[in-house]
C-alpha cells in the first residue's frame, strides 16, 4: 500500500474549515483507491505571524521540504491588513513560497457544471453547455518579480515607483511545455495571450512560443490574442477557447475573470506546479483553491470546500499520479452538487447546506 506524504497548509478564514472536509474526503479515497496518508499540519499567513512573528516561518518551510506536495488553504484577513504591505500574509507567505519551491506553472481549470448555468454572470445562452476551459499562467517571473522595483523620491519631492517586467527564453519554453502537455490531455488547442504591440518581454514571449511549440507540438492549434482582445472574449465566449495560456500578470487577471464566470470562487482549484520532481518522480506541487480566505462568511460552517476538495484531485493526479482517485473524486463532486446539494456561495443565492454536510454529500458518491 502506497503512502502518500504531504504539507497541509490551512492558513486563515476559511481555509482550515475547509481543509478538515477535504482531508476526510481524502482519507475515504485512501481506503477506497489503497493508499494511506502520512500529512503533518504547519502555520502559513496570518496565524503564522501571529504564532511565529512571520507568515512563512522556517519551520513550515521544513515540512514542505521533507513532504512530496503541499495541499493550501489561504491566507490573509482583516486582522493583518494593518502590516506594512511587505509583511502582509499574501505578499510574504504566497509569493515566497513560490520563489523557493519553483513554483512557476500555474495550472487552473476554469469549470461550470451545465446544471449550474445559473450560477454564472454571463446569459445562459452563451453558455448553454456549462464552460470548461483551462488557464496555464507563469507564476515565477514578469512584473510581480522583477527588478529593479522601488519607490524612491525624486529630487521635486514626488514620488516614483518602478515594477520591472523580465521573461527569459528558458522561462517561456518550460511554461510552453506545461500548455503542450495540458492541451494534449485535452482540446488540442492552445491560444497564448500577450501584449506584443506594445511590450518587449511579449515580443519575445510571442516568438519564442511560437519556435518552442511548431519545434515540439506542430500537431496543437496555436493562436496568439491580445491581452484585452483576451478580456472582452472570455466574457463574449469563453468556450472559444481550450487551454489559455499566458504570462504571470495577465494570468492573473485573466484567471480571476474564468473564476467569476464560471459562477463561484468556491468551486475552483488550481495547482502551482515546480521546476523539481518529488521522489516518486512527478511534479512536486501546491494545490489551493482559487479563492480567498472568504472573512464574510468564515466560522459561519458554510464555505463551500468544494474547491478545496478539488485542489486534493489535482494533488493525486499531477504529484503522486493517482488518476483513478482523482477522477473519482472529481465525479463525486460533480455529482454532489449537480444534484442539488448547493453551499452558501453567495455567486449560488441559495440556502446553504453548509460545509460539513457538502463534505458528505461528496462522500456519498465517492
Ligand atoms: P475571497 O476569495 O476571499 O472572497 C470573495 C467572495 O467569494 C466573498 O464573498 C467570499 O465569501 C466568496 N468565497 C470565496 N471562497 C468561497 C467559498 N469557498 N465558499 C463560499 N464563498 C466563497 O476574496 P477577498 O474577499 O478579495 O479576499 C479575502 C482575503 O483573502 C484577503 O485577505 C485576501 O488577501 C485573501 N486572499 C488570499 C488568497 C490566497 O490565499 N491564495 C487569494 C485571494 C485572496
Amino acid at each position: 500500500m502506497k503512502t502518500l506524504k504531504f504539507a497541509v497548509l490551512p492558513g486563515d478564514g476559511i481555509g482550515p474549515e475547509v481543509m478538515e472536509v477535504a482531508l476526510d474526503v481524502l482519507k475515504s479515497a485512501g481506503e477506497k483507491f489503497s493508499f494511506t496518508l502520512d500529512y503533518e499540519n504547519a502555520d502559513i499567513g496570518g496565524i503564522a505571524i501571529d504564532n511565529h512573528g512571520t507568515a512563512f516561518p522556517d519551520s513550515t518551510k521544513q515540512v514542505c521540504e521533507a513532504s512530496e506536495a503541499i495541499l493550501f488553504g489561504s491566507v490573509g484577513g482583516p486582522k493583518w491588513e494593518s502590516l506594512p504591505p511587505k509583511e502582509q500574509p499574501e505578499r510574504a507567505a504566497l509569493l515566497p513560497i513560490r520563489k523557493t519551491f519553483s513554483l512557476y506553472a500555474n495550472v487552473r481549470p476554469g469549470l461550470l457544471y451545465p446544471e449550474l448555468t445559473d450560477a454564472s454572470p454571463l446569459k445562459k445562452e452563451r453558455i448553454p453547455n456549462g464552460i470548461d476551459i483551462v488557464c496555464i499562467r507563469e507564476l515565477t517571473g514578469g512584473i510581480y518579480f522583477g527588478q529593479p522595483k522601488s519607490t524612491s523620491t525624486l529630487e521635486n519631492g514626488e514620488e516614483q515607483a518602478i515594477d520591472t517586467m523580465v521573461y527569459k527564453t528558458s522561462e517561456i519554453e518550460r511554461i510552453s511545455k506545461v500548455a503542450i502537455d495540458t492541451a494534449k490531455a485535452r482540446g488540442n488547442r492552445v491560444c497564448s495571450v500577450d501584449k506584443a504591440n506594445v511590450l518587449e518581454t511579449s515580443v519575445l514571449w510571442r516568438k519564442v512560443v511560437t519556435a518552442y511549440f511548431a519545434k515540439h507540438a506542430p500537431e496543437i492549434e496555436l493562436s496568439h490574442m491580445y491581452v484585452d482582445n483576451a478580456a472582452m472574449q472570455l466574457a463574449r465566449d469563453p468556450n472559444q477557447f481550450d487551454v489559455l495560456f499566458t504570462e504571470n500578470m495577465f494570468g492573473d487577471i485573466l484567471s480571476d475573470e474564468m473564476g467569476v464566470i464560471c459562477g463561484s470562487l468556491g468551486m475552483l482549484a488550481s495547482a502551482s506546479l515546480g521546476a523539481q520532481k518529488n521522489s516518486l518522480g512527478f511534479p512536486f506541487g501546491l494545490y489551493e483553491p482559487s479563492g480567498g480566505t472568504a472573512p464574510d462568511i468564515a466560522g459561519q460552517g458554510i464555505a463551500n470546500p468544494c474547491a478545496q476538495i478539488l485542489s486534493v484531485a489535482m494533488m493525486l493526479r499531477y504529484s503522486f499520479g493517482q488518476l483513478e482517485a482523482a477522477t473519482a473524486i472529481e465525479i463525486a463532486v460533480e455529482k454532489a452538487v449537480t444534484s442539488g446539494n448547493r453551499t452558501g456561495d453567495i455567486a449560488f443565492g441559495l440556502d446553504p447546506i453548509g460545509t460539513k454536510a457538502m463534505g458528505e454529500a461528496v462522500l456519498s458518491y465517492l
